[in-house]
């Protein structure tokens, strides 16, 4: 089931408060239509009444697709900070929701979800994106580590590169405009992520895990 409730919003550009329908619970295998905005990156966006620029909200929410087996927490980017304590709550709702009180007929599935906390909407695009092109999301990570390391793009997580499209080559969104990259980098990011596989275990699979520390207390909403 989805849910969504009306909830006062704080504008980010005047902090002019206004009344939004925001989504607390997302079921994608029955909502395609929120699904599709979310790839179009047209989700939650509004236009501010007071000082006319846009924004989007971005969490937080729970996103659940029972047909591509996903279960992810998404949170507002400045709660990347606390990565440790959301990871660790969301992997044990996860356990409580899907295997220790669930019905047998749900937990016989659970081994096959992918579980994923990610911080803003642009995150949770690039992974919908990421595993609608059966890529491995960690390669994926790695991948972008090694792009920014490389001197094309800043060390730097506030310009981290999210994957936008997978037709073949890979196109990112780079903070400091589109970037295209081949197919084989991604290839040879396979290898590297398997053999570095204990850094990239947790919901938590983002460059985010090795740029921010995210051992600050879990935040109150
Ligand atoms: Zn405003």
């Amino acid at each position: 089931m989805s849910v969504f409730r009306t909830r006062a919003v704080a504008c980010p550009h005047c902090a002019a408060i206004e009344e939004r329908s925001v989504a607390l619970s997302i079921n994608a295998a029955r909502r395609r239509d929120v699904r599709a905005a979310i790839i179009e990156d047209r989700f939650q966006r509004f236009v501010c009444a007071t000082c006319a620029r846009d924004y989007s909200v971005e969490g937080p929410f729970f996103f659940f697709d029972p047909d591509a087996r996903l279960w992810i927490g998404v949170y507002p980017p400045r709660w990347e900070t606390s990565w440790r304590a959301l990871e660790a709550e969301l992997q044990q709702a996860f356990r409580s929701s899907m295997i220790e009180f669930a019905p047998e007929i749900v937990r016989a599935d659970a081994g096959e979800y992918v579980v994923r906390a990610v911080f803003g909407l642009g995150a949770l695009r690039d992974k919908l994106v990421c595993f609608d092109a059966a890529l491995d999301d960690r390669a994926l990570e790695v991948l972008k580590l090694d792009l920014m390391r490389s001197a094309e793009l800043p060390f730097d997580a506030a310009t981290r590169p999210r994957l936008t499209a997978a037709n073949g080559a890979l196109t990112f969104d780079a903070g400091v405009g589109e970037l295209r990259v081949e197919r084989p980098l991604y290839d040879r990011a396979r290898a590297a992520a398997a053999a570095t596989a204990d850094a990239w275990r947790g919901a938590y699979v983002d460059a985010g895990r090795v740029l921010i520390p995210g051992g600050d207390p879990r935040p109150v909403r």
